[in-house]
């Protein structure tokens, strides 16, 4: 017979918005629990940035948002869908392929609409603790304040959803840079090019933020030096943008503030621009060492999502990077409601912590570091698992379009993915 359990989801972005429905397809009772004024988390975009431009400062006021004013989706609208409620069945304004930010906004509003979801949501709601009270039957102790005003209340399970796209990592290992006295922003206080007209940047990393906020800044910045770890960048200058130039690792910071690339070049630049992605951020979990987190990690977590010991009661959707988001967390939502609701059994707990043994194995094997964890250019079965698990089958033009999405990148074509997609897919 089918569970029907009380669930605490915490966040109201992507993640969070369709664990709530796919929970409340399976009769739970949920609440969902959002620190901001609205929905949406990522998909708001807030012009304010924090004052610490790196993010060092743990006292600091904590933007959530990472988005730029300008940006437009990296996927087209097929892969920023749900299954049964899709971007590209519909319009809200910005009919692109690949729209900008509001039309997703727009489009997640409506999702949360259509299946009464905001009536879930309890706004402007911080959940500042979550323990486990029992370790014997599991339940949690969810603590949040409202207004200034503290709530304790105790579910049967928390599906935790809270975004890992704002708390920024930085290059700080490079040799010298401790010495660097001129500016440095991460690009999570990126939101207009403005702040560097007229300046020489060096912009550190190769992922979706490094390789278009150098086009957007090039566009007012006197030069654009892009510098990148991976052994596959090629040192050159740019064919199409004539004040940007792609470098190898930085070397070091010079006594005289000059930076000196791998590739022999040094110059004087007046900005340091870390786009190096985020670390994982559960401030609220207490576990009592059950669950790490630790950088960009959170383990152990049998296929990104259940720690073995908590499993099914306590649940990560959403920590997939560089992945099809919308479809993986439709399916690991649908994954954990069913196994909530007992419709669907976990492995034992030995043969989940062998399974997470085996993948953090094969990672090291591959000369990736743990930041790669859960970093899914590099994992290709995953959707045709979990769907598995489901008894579903998700259709593989989505994997399709994904991989040439990344192959564009790749190989060298990144300004014209846009174009060769619409070409490839007939769109
Ligand atoms: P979030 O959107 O971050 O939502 C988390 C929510 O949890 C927020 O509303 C937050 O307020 C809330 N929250 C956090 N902590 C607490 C707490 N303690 N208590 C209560 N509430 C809390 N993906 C794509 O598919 N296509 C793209 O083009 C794309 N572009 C991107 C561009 C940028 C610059 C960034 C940063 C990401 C991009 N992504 C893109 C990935 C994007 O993160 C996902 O699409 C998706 O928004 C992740 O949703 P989420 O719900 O997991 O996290």
């Amino acid at each position: 017979m089918a569970t029907s359990l009380k669930v605490a989801v915490i966040g109201a972005g992507v993640s969070g918005l369709i664990a709530a429905r796919e929970l409340q397809r399976e009769s739970h009772q949920v609440v969902v629990f959002e620190k901001s004024h609205r929905l949406g988390g990522t998909w708001v975009y807030d012009p304010r940035f924090e004052s610490d431009l790196l993010g060092l400062d743990p006292n600091r006021e904590i933007i959530h948002g990472s988005l730029y004013k300008s940006l437009r989706t990296n996927l087209p609208r097929q892969l920023m869908s749900f299954i049964d409620f899709k971007l590209n069945d519909k319009t809200y304004g910005d009919e692109r392929l690949f729209p900008g930010h509001e039309e997703v906004l727009k489009f997640l509003e409506d999702f949360a609409g259509y299946f009464e979801l905001t009536e879930l949501i309890r706004f402007n709601t911080v959940v500042t603790r979550v323990e486990l009270v029992d370790s014997e039957i599991i339940e949690f102790e969810v603590e949040s304040k409202t207004n200034g005003v503290n709530t304790v209340e105790v579910f049967d399970a928390v599906v935790t959803c809270n975004g890992h796209n704002s708390e920024p990592r930085t290059a700080f290992d490079i040799p010298g840079i401790e010495k660097w006295s001129k500016k440095q922003m991460h690009s999570h206080n990126y939101r207009v090019p403005e702040p560097f007209r007229d300046q020489i940047v060096v912009v550190i990393g190769n992922g979706p933020s490094a390789l278009d906020l150098s086009r957007e800044i090039a566009t007012v910045a006197k030069e654009v030096h892009m510098s990148s770890r991976s052994p596959h960048v090629k040192v050159s200058k740019s064919e199409k943008f004539s004040n940007i130039w792609q470098h190898a690792k930085i070397d070091c910071i010079n006594d005289d503030g000059t930076i000196t690339f791998e590739d022999g070049l040094s110059i004087d630049a007046h900005i340091i621009f870390h786009c190096t992605g985020y670390k994982c951020h559960v401030p609220f979990l207490k576990t009592n060492g059950i669950v790490s987190v630790q950088d960009k990690r959170i383990g152990p977590l049998y296929k990104h999502v259940f720690p073995p010991q908590l499993a099914p009661r306590l649940s990560f959707v959403g920590l997939p990077e560089r992945s099809l988001t919308f479809l993986i967390v439709e399916c690991q939502s649908k994954w954990i409601a069913k196994t909530l609701s007992m419709k669907i059994s976990l492995p034992s707990k030995d043969q989940m912590l062998r399974d997470i043994k085996e993948h953090h194995g094969d990672i090291e094997d591959d000369g990736f570091p743990k930041a790669y964890t859960h970093f899914f250019e590099i994992e290709n079965d995953y959707i045709d698992w979990v769907s598995a698990q489901l008894g579903m089958n998700v259709e593989k033009k989505f994997a399709e379009m994904f991989k040439y999405i990344i192959y564009c990148a790749i190989s060298g074509n990144y300004d014209d993915i846009m174009n060769l997609f619409k070409v490839k897919f007939g769109i």
